[in-house]
């Protein structure tokens, strides 16, 4: 795997204060789609609430004709065994689905990117904790970051967690990013490897870390819309996301609506937002 360490986009305070308006919008966003997953709801529905949030508030979607072919929608909504980058539609969720909602959000230019994994009503007992282990391993990441130290100490910290938790698979063909003044950056952020590798973590860096996990296999398979990622094994998958920058005090969290600081201070890690 090949770093560099030139070409990384260092921001201003100002510039990351942008960005945290680009995430809390983003986490707000995905704050109403989560409340709006229910059996019988389609992922076209919970792609209009998100567009609208984002709209309302001054956003631009971010995903809305990315790539090619250009993305269709303004959030990726991958339903069980589809890890990430599922096109919403007309599929209606039913009790026992899981679903992947990604969403990004440009505010003046600024870029904030985030996914959460949510059940629809009671799903079963493996994949509740396939979720909780996938989440727990995004926070173990931002929590092993610090100035000074590499961007795989994140890597190593979320690959970690995962093996101790049980025999899961961890997506190596996507890796999370660096962002800025655009969505995807150097340097890539994967979710394996050995610690102390890659650029040096320094203040200024923003990075959307995103741990992609199955109950089987890492391998994955491109469906024919030439953007859903699906499980080569059918098995069902859990992803999680947040862009997060570092400040002297630790980690601040642009995508958490409390910039994260809940949840780091049940790690006991200092919280480093303004
Ligand atoms: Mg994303
Ligand atoms: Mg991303």
């Amino acid at each position: 795997m090949g770093f560099r360490d030139r070409g990384l986009e260092i921001k201003t305070p100002e510039q990351i204060d942008l960005m945290r308006v680009a995430g809390r919008l983003v986490g707000e966003t995905l704050e109403i789609v989560r409340a709006a997953v229910r059996p019988g709801t389609t992922t076209g529905e919970l792609d209009r609430l998100a567009e609208a949030n984002i709209r309302d508030h001054g956003g631009v979607p971010s995903f809305m004709g990315y790539g090619v072919p250009p993305f269709p929608a303004t959030i990726c909504a991958s339903v069980n065994d589809e890890v990430v980058h599922g096109i919403p539609g007309d599929r209606v969720l039913r009790e026992g689905d899981v679903i992947s909602v990604d969403c990004g959000a440009i505010v003046e230019g600024w870029h904030g990117d985030a996914a959460i994994t949510v059940a629809v009503g009671e799903v079963a007992p493996e994949i509740a904790e396939l979720m909780r282990v996938t989440e727990e391993s995004l926070w173990r990441g931002m929590a092993a970051a610090h100035l000074g130290g590499r961007v795989t100490d994140i890597s190593h910290a979320i690959e970690t967690h995962v093996r101790g938790a049980g025999r899961y698979g961890i997506l190596e063909d996507y890796t999370g990013h660096g962002i800025g003044s655009e969505m995807h950056m150097a340097p890539n952020v994967p979710n394996y490897g050995r610690k102390g590798r890659g650029p040096q973590l320094v203040q200024g860096m923003a990075l959307a870390v995103e741990p992609m996990v199955t109950l089987g296999s890492k391998r994955t398979h491109l469906l024919e819309d030439d953007w859903t990622v699906a499980t080569a094994d059918g098995s069902f998958a859990a992803h999680f996301e947040h862009t997060f920058t570092l400040t002297d005090r630790g980690p601040w969290v642009l995508t958490a609506v409390d910039g994260g600081a809940e949840r780091l201070a049940a790690m006991g890690v200092p919280y480093g937002g303004r």
